[in-house]
């Protein structure tokens, strides 16, 4: 597949031809246009003009970024990530970025401008604690939950809405790279020396690979809702808040959104406040650690909060009786639980880790990718008997503490 690929100098003159664009910018007084890419795929421009309006423009490559031409993509998941942003905001619209063009020629978006956000993962890794945006997501993953699936939509539309959204080369990526390579090595695993029988501890937990199956059953099979399919810390971009005008919360990058299970986005969350906290505790910043924990119960109960409150709004009420919202609240309760033990392990033994751990001393760093090994395999365990988010963030902490510091 051939298209011209965006750079500097291109982007005056592509601005030029898209009224889309050129209505929210002055392509002829650019100051500054910067690619900021840090993301393993796709190439992003910020661009800024004399009058301080800005566009941002992401355009993915045929292939994964990270590695190079020799892993080829489809540029397609431009369009997943335009689809689902737009099909999002009707839920959620202030928790995700405008939407201005879709290119289907040479796969580029135009969207909102953030700049004047940071991405979380980064301000988790400085010690910053935004309040309101562990609730935000909560908000988010319920609304999403509601809104696109069979209790929100018309059956014959969520088909619809399905099939467009069926995303199989981006699946396949996180079906090998989450659920079967940290059991399995193709030779993308890596981890520290003084890590390795940590690593074979998890290759040989029969029960954790178990949980494991079970879980990458449910992400190929559960086509509960148009789920964001990456929502890992670095997928958020928050704005301060300490006026509550300035706070925002915005959800970027959902190109392997798909129809999947709705537990696999809170188990995103989940699993990233586990190695905030790992690296808080590897810094010996215990406070900030318990604050990263204490985000499981935040995203949690806004999650239940804000589904409870749309329930009465379903389709087909007769059938969705008030017994099937209880069970299907605590099915996800256990699903989060398994998922963010799959997150967390394949962050610390598969390809594409985290800054979190990744930037630690070693000395320490020894200490934090074990203890979230731990946790990974305490919660796909013992998720079935108990999946409350404080008794799993307190366990949570008691094996971080007891790994990362001892
Ligand atoms: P990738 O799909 O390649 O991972 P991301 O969508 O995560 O790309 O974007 C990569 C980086 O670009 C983000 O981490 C962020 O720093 C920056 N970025 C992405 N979208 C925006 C935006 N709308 N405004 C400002 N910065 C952005
Ligand atoms: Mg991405």
């Amino acid at each position: 597949m051939s298209y011209e690929h965006l750079t500097v100098d291109l982007i005056p003159g592509y601005l030029a031809s898209k009224p889309e664009l050129s209505s929210l910018i002055d392509w002829q007084k650019i100051k500054n246009i910067e690619e900021v890419g840090d993301g393993n795929l796709n190439l992003v421009f910020i661009i800024q003009d004399e009058l301080g309006s800005g566009v941002v423009l992401k355009q993915a490559l045929p292939y994964v970024r990270l590695v190079g031409p020799d892993w080829p993509m489809t540029p397609d998941r431009a369009r997943f990530e335009y689809e689902t942003t737009i099909a999002h905001s009707r839920w959620v619209g202030d928790l995700v970025p405008k939407m201005y063009l879709f290119d289907r020629d040479r796969f580029i978006m135009g969207m909102e401008d953030l700049s004047d956000h940071l991405v979380w993962r980064g301000a988790l890794n400085q010690g910053l604690r935004h309040e309101g945006v562990a609730e935000d997501l909560g908000r988010y993953v319920a609304s999403v939950a509601f809104g696109t699936s069979i209790f929100g939509m018309v059956a014959e539309e969520e088909q619809a809405a399905l099939a467009r959204a069926v995303n199989p080369e981006l699946c396949r990526i996180t079906e090998d790279l989450v659920f079967s390579e940290p059991y399995a090595n193709v030779g993308r695993n890596s981890v520290l020396m003084a890590n390795e029988k940590d690593a074979a501890e998890l290759a040989n937990n029969t029960a954790m690979i178990t949980e494991i199956g079970e879980l990458k059953w449910s992400f190929m099979t559960h086509a509960e809702a148009l789920i964001h399919g990456d929502l890992h810390t670095g997928s958020v971009m928050v704005r301060n808040s300490n006026g509550a005008s300035l706070h925002s919360t915005k959800v970027i990058d959902s190109e392997f959104s798909f129809y999947g299970p709705v537990g696999f986005d809170l188990g995103a969350l989940w699993a990233n406040y586990v190695i905030a906290a790992a690296r808080a505790f590897a810094l010996g910043n215990e406070e900030q650690a318990n604050w990263a924990l204490s985000l499981f119960g935040k995203t949690w109960e806004t999650f239940e909060s804000t589904f409870r409150q749309r329930w009465p709004e379903r389709i087909d009420p007769s059938t969705f009786s008030d017994g099937v919202l209880e069970r299907t609240l605590h099915q996800w309760g256990i699903d989060a639980a398994g998922f963010a033990a799959a997150k967390m392990a394949r962050r610390i033994v598969g390809l594409a880790k985290t800054s979190d751990i990744e930037t630690l001393d070693e000395s320490v760093r020894e200490g934090a990718a074990r203890g979230v090994l731990r946790v990974a395999q305490h919660f796909a365990v013992h998720r079935h008997s108990g999946h409350a988010p404080s008794l799993l963030s307190g366990h949570a902490g008691e094996i971080l503490a007891a790994t990362v510091t001892g």
